[in-house]
């Protein structure tokens, strides 16, 4: 959005972060190459949000903090990194968007908000659980394996942690039922489409409550003809306009962090999944400027 690239923290609301980092995906890796995509389309987003009725710029400072120094062959110092960078931008008073990167940089987002706001309230869209116990070869860190993590160190609040969308096959039919007893709330995307988006949103502020809330947005929870560059595509699922109207329906949550990961520009076409990752950090932008604007 044309905003300042800057480390200069000060009088900062929002500081959007990238982690152009892909080396714990499964399958189709290139997800290190979407912060970067994602900044360029959205240089043609600007002005008034009609459906939530802000301007965001107009309330919320923003700025682009660059990239995390990510390193590549080394998941442990890259988790370092993130957690160091985002605690730096919070130390601060400013909240963080990060675009990532795959799903796996979730777990050291999560350690950061913790450290900053305690147990969260996680609201997870995605086709996938990301709850595996190991995935390569006994290796404990992937994309696939973040929210166990995230369970097993008590970082989130179990009694508020939503996962939205899921779907696909999975490695056995126990699968949903290890997630739900580590203290995932499941709306598959069969739920999902049956509910209807006004009623999951109210399914999302029922269970967050006033609690802290973090949201991480997989796009590969929206249907493949939206958002077909990502690593791990499932069809069947959400359309662009269902993503919008379901991140809208945050508003008035506490809202403390927001992801969106899993946007691979090499297998995209027309930048259309950038594009909704783009428009979904400005509704992100816009939650939060009225967030800001309701203090007042
Ligand atoms: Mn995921
Ligand atoms: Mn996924």
């Amino acid at each position: 959005m044309r905003q300042a690239a800057t480390r200069d923290l000060e009088n900062v609301d929002v500081a959007i972060l990238g982690v152009p980092f892909d080396s714990a995906t499964s399958y189709r890796s290139g997800t290190r190459f979407g912060p970067r995509k994602i900044r360029e389309v959205s240089a043609m987003l600007w002005g008034s949000n009609q459906a939530l009725r802000v301007a965001p710029l107009e309330h919320v400072r923003v700025i682009d903090y660059g990239d995390v120094d990510v390193v590549p062959v080394d998941i442990h110092a890259t988790f370092e990194r993130i957690t160091h960078d985002v605690k730096t931008i919070h130390a601060a008073g400013a909240t963080v968007i990060t675009l990532g990167g795959d799903h796996s940089i979730t777990l050291p987002l999560l350690r950061a908000h913790h450290a900053r706001f305690g147990k969260i309230a996680v609201v997870h869209f995605d086709s996938h659980g990301d709850m595996w116990e190991y995935d390569f070869e006994g290796f404990r860190f992937s994309h696939g394996t973040t929210f166990r993590r995230a369970v097993q160190e008590n970082l989130l609040d179990t009694d508020a942690y939503l996962q939205i969308g899921i779907r696909g096959s999975t490695s056995d039919f126990d699968d949903y039922a290890r997630a739900t007893q580590l203290g995932a709330r499941i709306i598959t995307i069969r739920d999902a489409m049956k509910m209807g988006t006004e009623n999951i949103v109210e399914t999302i502020h029922q269970t967050t409550g006033k609690r802290p809330v973090y949201v991480s947005f997989d796009i590969d929870s929206v249907d493949p003809a939206y958002a077909p560059g990502t690593g791990t595509p499932e069809v069947g699922g959400f359309t662009s306009f269902q993503a919008l109207e379901m991140v809208r329906g945050l508003n008035g949550l506490t809202l403390v962090g927001f992801d969106i990961v899993e946007v691979n520009p090499s297998f995209d076409h027309s930048d259309i999944t950038s594009l909704l990752a783009a428009n979904l950090a400005f509704e992100f932008l816009s939650l939060l400027a009225l967030k800001k604007q309701n203090r007042k």
